[in-house]
């Protein structure tokens, strides 16, 4: 007897069903993702009980002919592709032709379509084993309404997998958000249980996508972010949307989001290149925030390489991870403390005040940094001195080292840094009534030795000055360190490492990106690479360690930063060290000229631990605190 047979159609969708459908939110994201390849621009979504016992949503899009209708609900039906070919650059959000068939095997769905030149709309509806669809007369204005009731009624074993209704409606939100990021052009509305929960109109102009990310992300974000346009034209690659600046980092990774094209993704090359772009400032630990738009030809994205399409494959990887990278770290390094600051007129209005009357990237990390600080003042010696690089943690690969001391003689106290700025900003002391103000303002006062006030155009200023000058030594350690050739030397003996082919080919197609670190490297055979000579700077450290890792990065991303990093970390111990102490006084000149180095160096929103190095207390700020004009 014949111990193999076909499974019924229904079977055989609710196994594919599996892999599709895991959660009410995964209902949701198919069909809102159906309503938008249909060219809605208006999508209502209502759900009860997290999702479970009803989901309707409805569009204003082609809607689907009455014949294709019972189509629409079998597995492999779709109207997106036709051939192998199409799905090289496919446009639309689905074309796997199953989500239908997988969420009706597994609920009780009605579709309810009209087109445009049908009189009246038509209805169907699945029962029975084999799915049989009936087909029914309805009443709908254009477009298309799918009704998705009783999720998993018929698969006990999956229903006992939901979690509680908040649970569900909380992924099932996050759907919501993300597809309404991912299309400014289309109008959400989101009711749960009878109760809005987002209602968003279309948002055509840049104000209107701001305030679209500000509810969906919370104004605080966008309060708190720089928009970002970078096109390259000779890749066709184009990055917009907005970064969090780096003191408005998170404890985890969760206001990320990145679309290709349209469509949100998680993907490693993209996650790392933005995490090295943010690696010289954010705060140990702690996570970026963005709203990121990548457009690139589809032709160069494989979108089908997951069921849910949460993944992606870009053909030229290197290529998007360089553009990334390239594009955040320039516009992060550029961030200045004017472009943070509201312009008087909007400071006047009140309009960014937060509750506690501070306005600056600092008020907005929920994190207290006061630990690290205090670590760092407290042991603080008095003056840079050599020995103390060495211990610092962090600088794993890293030693202190003479050769890389040269660069001492550009840290010293404030003062004796700039004899001429200091004149210049002491005559700006007695003359600025009359002239612009400076976007830091000028000194008044130094606060217990820790912090300097300045007076500018909105308000108060409090800097901590230490933190601040730390990272304008570090910039230019770091610029006049690149400007130099690194200097490497021989080492006593070779050092022969173990490697896989792959490494060591990498190692030799990588060849000029070590000979500019200051790495000598030969390969000795098909697994044996030897490292003759490496950077002066990092001769004592682990080397073996830092190939191996630098070879990995070169493998998984293309390129790596681990070399530059730890030198980086290096000079950033020294700036450290280099930069003011706490309880050191200053003159007013010393103060203005830190206030106008401020203005000008990369980075200097945050000292090299990521820590907010100064922060706004507009009028409005403090006239709250004191209920003037209320
Ligand atoms: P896919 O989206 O991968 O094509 P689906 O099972 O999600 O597969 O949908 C099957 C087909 O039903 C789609 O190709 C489309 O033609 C049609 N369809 C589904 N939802 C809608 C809608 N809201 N508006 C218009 N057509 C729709
Ligand atoms: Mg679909």
């Amino acid at each position: 007897m014949s111990r193999i047979h076909l499974l019924s159609p229904r079977l055989a969708n609710q196994i594919a069903a599996g892999e599709v459908v895991e959660r009410p939110a995964s209902v949701i994201k198919e069909i809102l993702e159906n309503s938008l390849d249909a060219g809605a621009n208006k999508v209502d979504v209502e759900v009860e009980q997290g999702g479970v016992k009803l989901m309707r949503i409805r569009d204003n899009g082609s809607g689907i002919e009455k014949n294709d209708l019972s189509l629409a609900l079998s597995r492999h039906a779709t109207s997106k592709i036709r051939a192998l070919e199409d799905l090289e650059a496919v446009g639309s959000l689905g074309f796997r032709g199953e989500a239908l068939a997988s969420i009706s095997s597994v609920s009780r769905l009605s579709l309810t379509s009209r087109q445009a030149e049908q009189d009246n709309a038509w209805q169907v509806q699945t029962e029975g084993r084999d799915m049989e669809a009936i087909l029914e007369p309805a009443a709908h204005p254009e477009g298309t309404t799918v009704e998705v009731k009783d999720l998993f009624f018929n698969t006990p074993a999956r229903r006992k997998f939901l979690k509680t209704e908040k649970t569900e409606f909380r992924h099932l939100d996050e759907v919501v958000k993300r597809l309404a990021l991912s299309r400014f052009d289309v109008a959400f509305q989101l009711r749960h249980n009878g109760k809005v929960i987002h209602q968003l109109r279309q948002a055509d102009s840049e104000i209107e996508q701001e305030r679209r990310v500000a509810s969906i992300c919370g104004s605080a974000f966008i309060d708190n972010a720089l928009k970002v346009d970078v096109a390259a034209e000779a890749s066709g690659l184009r990055l917009w949307g907005w970064v969090g600046l780096p003191t408005f980092s998170r404890s985890q990774a969760d206001l990320q989001y990145f679309f290709v094209n349209g469509r949100m993704i998680r993907d490693r090359v993209v996650t790392h290149a933005v995490r090295q772009a943010y690696a010289d400032v954010l705060y140990h630990g702690r996570f970026p925030a963005y709203v990121l738009y990548l457009e690139l030809d589809p032709a160069l994205v494989d979108v089908n390489v997951h069921p849910t399409k949460h993944e992606v494959r870009f053909r030229e990887s290197r290529l998007v991870h360089d553009f990334l990278f390239r594009t955040l770290h320039r516009m992060i390094a550029d961030m200045r403390p004017q472009d943070q600051l509201p312009s008087s007129a909007e400071s006047q209005s009140g309009q960014n005040s937060s509750e506690l009357g501070l306005q600056s990237p600092a008020v907005a990390t929920e994190q207290n940094y006061e630990q690290g600080r205090m670590a760092f003042r407290q042991n603080a010696p008095s003056g840079p001195s050599v020995g103390q690089t060495a211990g610092f943690a962090g600088a794993n690969y890293a030693s202190s080292n003479p050769s890389i001391h040269q660069v001492r003689e550009q840290v010293s106290g404030y003062g004796a840094l700039h004899p001429d700025q200091n004149a210049e900003a002491a005559s700006d002391v007695q003359g600025h009534e009359s002239d612009k103000c400076p976007p830091m303002g000028y000194a008044i006062a130094q606060l217990h030795g820790v912090y300097i006030l300045a007076e500018n155009e909105q308000g108060l200023i409090v800097v901590d000055m230490h933190a601040a000058h730390e990272r304008i030594v570090y910039e230019r350690m770091k610029q006049s360190f690149e400007e130099d050739v690194v200097r490497s030397q021989p080492l006593l003996v070779p050092l022969s490492l173990a490697v896989s082919d792959r490494e060591a080919d990498c190692s030799e197609e990588q060849s000029q990106t070590f000979k500019r670190l200051g790495f000598e490297l030969a390969r000795m055979g098909e697994e044996t690479l030897v490292v003759r000579q490496v950077p002066v700077s990092l001769a004592k450290g682990n080397i073996e360690q830092l190939i191996r890792d630098v070879l990995a990065d070169m493998l998984v991303y293309g390129e790596s930063k681990r070399i530059e990093q730890h030198i980086n970390e290096l000079l950033a111990t020294m700036a450290c060290h280099g930069a003011v102490r706490a309880n050191r006084q200053l003159t007013l000149p010393e103060m203005n000229a830190l206030l106008r180095d401020m203005e000008n160096t990369e980075r200097s929103g945050q000292c090299n631990h990521g820590r907010p190095t100064w922060s706004q207390m507009s009028m409005s700020d403090l006239d709250k605190l004191f209920m003037r004009g209320q």
